[in-house]
């Protein structure tokens, strides 16, 4: 069970093979017994789950239960969620328990799935690593040593060592597709817009999105379907017709199911700076793809390599406003002892916030500041309107664009630790995705150096989502790298 997919899954619960209290109560004992090595989660609650659990199956006792309804799944720990901690990794909200849920939490609650608990994170969803949470690193399940990824590296990390069957993850810069590929899984970043930001602490707005990881292509669309819809609480969320995601899986193959689609590969994926096995395993893949029928050009994206340092004026400028409201006032942790007002707000910011925090709030600041920011903030702008505008052009020549999705696989703990820069440049193919707004999928396509998973990275146009997922679940249907697991 602990390998199913979701339709299996569902297939085992509709026909009361199990219950969702026997699968849930599965899934929290390999939790008890894994995660204290692993680090993969930061709070689970067994009572709450079993009750959710509970109310699922009477759910399908009734015949009321929909697809998802008694699946087990994990959260983000940036996900607000009623009655749980929500820390987001931080010291700053170690003791923040939300008022209400997010609205993906709630959509995916109304759908019947059932939470396992909340996961590790990098502090305020700022790192590759999953090295600068205040609750310690997360382990990658495929190698000890090794880190997991980021900032969804507990997400990632859960699902690959199977202790939930899915979790939820969200992507700034890179932060659902990096983990899944450092941990061997399937991960979506939505376009910008189809899936409500409303109870995500908010990190940079307008590159924050959240989506699914999972183990396949196929559960990431049944679950994009129940996350993704307007939400009047969100005012950058689209108003469009729902879609299903998973219709064009659904629909027959044939042993060329994708003849006819245009893949485009980007110079700048393919060049300096990629490792050589990753680059191998990438090449394969993309050999298979002609072998489903895809024809394959290739598209110029020449400003690509400005998207790391525009994106570290932007999202650090966002984050440092958005991260201002934790002041020690409302919410989250206040200092002890202090002189004044101000006192407070300074005491308890040092204490609360980690360095890499610290350190983006400072550039933030200063890019924002007087003077400053017609230099730094709108350049940085001027340069993420060109980098939509290559995407825009590379998609008049081609359907899908597919490339490395890290150039690297999962280095140790560690690692990088005195090298910022060579962390920053660990999302060079995944952050212009953010910076144009656009979806963006990993999926794992074979192993580089010490074993290790390596991502497959599938960029589509505004609103195709249909069209990735299918393109990867035809993939899925004709290799198994999807289904290797690290369990013994
Ligand atoms: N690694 C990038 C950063 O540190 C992206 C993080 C993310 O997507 N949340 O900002």
């Amino acid at each position: 069970m602990i390998d199913a997919s979701l339709r299996e899954l569902a297939g085992a619960l509709a026909a009361k093979r199990l219950s969702s209290v026997e699968l849930t109560q599965l899934f929290l004992e390999r939790i008890e017994r894994l995660n204290p090595s692993l680090n993969a989660f930061i709070t689970t609650d067994p009572e709450k789950s079993l009750a959710l659990a509970r109310a699922a199956d009477a759910r399908l006792a009734r015949g009321e239960g929909g697809p998802l309804t008694g699946i087990p799944l994990a959260h983000k720990d940036l996900f607000c969620t009623a009655g749980w901690l929500t820390t987001c990794g931080s010291r700053m909200l170690s003791n923040f328990v939300s008022p209400y849920d997010a609205t993906v939490v709630k959509r995916l609650g109304e759908a019947g799935m059932v939470t396992l608990g909340k996961t590790n994170m990098d502090e305020f969803a700022m790192g590759s690593s999953n090295e600068t949470s205040f609750y310690g690193p997360v382990k990658n399940p495929w190698r000890p040593e090794a880190v997991p990824g980021g900032s969804s590296g507990g997400s990632a990390a859960a699902v690959a060592a199977r202790l939930a069957p899915a979790a939820t993850g969200t992507d700034t810069g890179g932060s659902i597709r990096q983990p899944a590929a450092l941990c061997g899984l399937t991960g979506l970043k939505p376009t910008y817009g189809i899936v409500s930001r409303h109870g995500m602490v908010a990190f940079a707005s307008s590159l924050d999105q959240a989506g699914p990881m999972a183990k396949s292509a196929e559960d990431c669309a049944w679950l994009l379907n129940a996350m993704a819809g307007f939400d009047a609480r969100d005012s950058t969320s689209l108003e469009r017709p729902a879609e299903d995601y998973t219709r064009e899986i659904a629909a027959r193959g044939g042993d060329k199911p994708l003849d006819g689609l245009k893949i485009g590969l980007p110079r700048e994926y393919f060049g300096e700076g990629l490792a050589a096995d990753v680059a191998r395993a990438v090449e394969a893949a993309i050999a298979e793809f002609r072998r489903l029928g895809a024809r394959t050009v290739e598209v110029p994206l020449p400003n690509m390599g400005l998207s790391v340092p525009a994106y570290y004026v932007i999202a650090p400028a966002e984050a440092s406003s958005n991260l201002s409201r934790f002041d020690g006032v409302r919410y989250g942790h206040r200092a002890a002892e202090y002189a004044d007002l101000i006192d407070m707000y300074r005491k308890s910011r040092a204490e609360g916030f980690g360095a890499e925090v610290k350190r983006r709030i400072l550039i933030g600041t200063y890019a924002l500041s007087h003077g400053y920011h017609v230099a730094y903030y709108l350049q940085a702008q001027r340069i993420r309107r060109l980098i939509a505008a290559d995407f825009a052009e590379a998609f008049t020549s081609c359907d899908l664009i597919m490339g490395p999705t890290s150039p690297r696989v999962a280095c140790d703990i560690g690692d990088m630790a005195g090298d910022l820069i060579q962390m920053y440049l660990s999302d060079i193919y995944t952050i212009g995705v953010n910076l144009a707004g656009l979806p963006g999928l990993s999926l794992p396509c074979g192993f580089g150096e010490r074993g290790l998973p390596v991502g497959l990275q599938i960029i589509g146009n505004h609103f195709d989502e249909a069209r990735m997922l299918n393109a990867a679940h035809r993939y899925q249907l004709a290799t198994d790298w999807h289904r290797r697991s690290p369990q013994p």
